[in-house]
């Protein structure tokens, strides 16, 4: 059953750190009040033919937090437990992120609360294109360009771009991003989360005076993002001890074999009946004794509870929101140096502008412009955020929250407020 409140745990969490932000910077009370809430929230009824002949009807939510910086832009998500709350906080993120890094975007997210594991490829297909179908008002090269999130991917956003250029009467690559590369995808997006996480990693050691190749690391979620993070860590030296998925995890203080992680990642996307290393949980992971913590799966991962537990010298965050506020206050007593969300994952969305771009430039680049050009934006912001912390005496999400959220201020004080 849909819930009509955009205002749950998940929600009150991004809208406290905003206004924790919002006082330190004195934001005007106007626009405060204004980004405190979305632009626009969208239920839909996803009507969805089984592959038994009946029809289950889906719900689906996007919501566009804001636009001021330019169109909106955000992952759709297949997920039981999304739900308009949460879509409404990771909405309220993209803003933030994409103002951080500098791109010309707003915020927005979407998702559809059910378990992809469990639908066939026809019920995909038919429920991913009956979800675009009800957005086709709402979405747009310059309105509105999703792209893949947890349990989604290349092949749905390949129906997304189909369903919306079939309506369109013409082929739209520019409508979504993380598309393949076949139809108008750019090199290097599919590494793009994972390996910004692991330049902000790289940096953060830079500034705190540790060799990566001494540390040891442990990966929550074994998806796009934790997958990625887990190669990239090894290229560089660094000793993987723990992974973890929806099905438990592994560990082994003497390093895991990566080798044969990436190729069950590669077939089966399941960590569920790997031979190597101790099974843990996934509670278990977060606290080992381990340098580096990514977090790289769900939102409130880390809480009040387990957070004096956590043992790490970095938390990077790859996951949205995957730390309470109550941690946040034990993370910082502890010394516990913090690469927000916003800042470490952002690597997927300026791909995916890159891709965009692209597209309507018609005029693709190499590998190596998206890695080279990704890696300048995230260091810069990377220093950018050190610095404001430093200068301002905050702690790094404050800081990276304030500079996202003081450019967006700044532009929306310029446009008014057309109240
Ligand atoms: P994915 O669907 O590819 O993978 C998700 C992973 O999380 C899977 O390994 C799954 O088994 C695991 N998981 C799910 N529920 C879990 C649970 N309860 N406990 C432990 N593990 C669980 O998704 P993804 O694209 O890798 O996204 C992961 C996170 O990164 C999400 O928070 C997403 O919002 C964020 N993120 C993704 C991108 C991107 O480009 N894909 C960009 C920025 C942020």
């Amino acid at each position: 059953m849909a819930t009509l409140e955009w205002r749950n745990p998940t929600s009150e969490m991004a809208i406290q750190q905003f206004d924790m932000a919002a006082d330190r910077l004195h934001l005007d009370p106007n626009v405060a009040a204004r980004l405190r809430r979305p632009d626009r929230a969208l239920i839909v009824s996803v009507p969805t033919r089984m592959d038994d002949g009946r029809v289950h009807v889906f719900t689906g939510y996007r919501v566009q937090h804001n636009d001021v910086l330019g169109p909106f832009k955000g992952g759709i998500r297949y997920n039981l437990e999304v739900n308009l709350g949460e879509v409404s906080a990771l909405a309220m993120w993209m803003t933030w992120k994409c103002s951080l890094v500098g791109l010309p975007l707003g915020g927005a997210k979407g998702g559809i609360a059910c378990d992809p594991a469990l639908l066939s490829r026809n019920e995909l297909q038919s429920m991913t294109r009956r979800y675009t179908a009800e957005l086709l008002n709402f979405i747009g090269p310059e309105v509105d360009i999703p792209a893949p999130d947890m349990g989604t991917n290349e092949q749905i956003m390949a129906w997304v771009m189909d369903t919306y250029s079939q309506h369109k009467g013409h082929a739209v690559p520019e409508i979504v991003t993380g598309k393949p590369l076949d139809i108008g995808g750019t090199l290097g997006r599919k590494e793009a989360t994972g390996r910004g996480i692991v330049y902000t990693i790289m940096e953060a050691a830079k500034h705190l005076g540790i060799d990566l190749t001494r540390c040891t690391a442990a990966v929550q979620g074994f998806g796009n993002v934790g997958s990625v993070v887990v190669k990239e860590l090894a290229n560089i030296g660094v000793k993987v001890i723990g992974v973890s998925d929806r099905t438990g995890g592994c560990y082994d203080p003497k390093g895991l074999p990566v080798e044969r992680l990436m190729e069950l990642a590669s077939k089966n996307h399941s960590l569920e009946g790997f031979p190597y290393g101790e099974g843990i949980t996934n509670a278990e992971l977060l606290e080992l004794d381990c340098d580096i913590l990514i977090p790289a799966a769900l939102e409130m991962q880390i809480t009040g509870q387990n957070a004096p537990r956590l043992k790490c010298r970095i938390l990077a965050e790859g996951a949205n929101g995957p730390t309470t506020l109550e941690a946040d206050a034990v993370l910082k007593e502890k010394g516990i140096f913090v690469i927000p969300d916003i800042l470490a994952n952002a690597g997927g969305v300026v791909v995916s502008y890159f891709e965009w771009v692209q597209d309507l430039q018609n005029f693709f680049w190499t590998e190596e412009e998206v890695h080279s050009k990704l890696r300048d934006i995230l260091v810069k912001s990377f220093r950018g955020v050190l610095e404001m912390s430093l200068q301002q005496k905050v702690d790094m999400r404050l800081a990276a929250l304030m500079i996202g959220i003081h450019r967006v201020g700044r532009a929306m004080l310029w446009r008014g407020l057309y109240a």
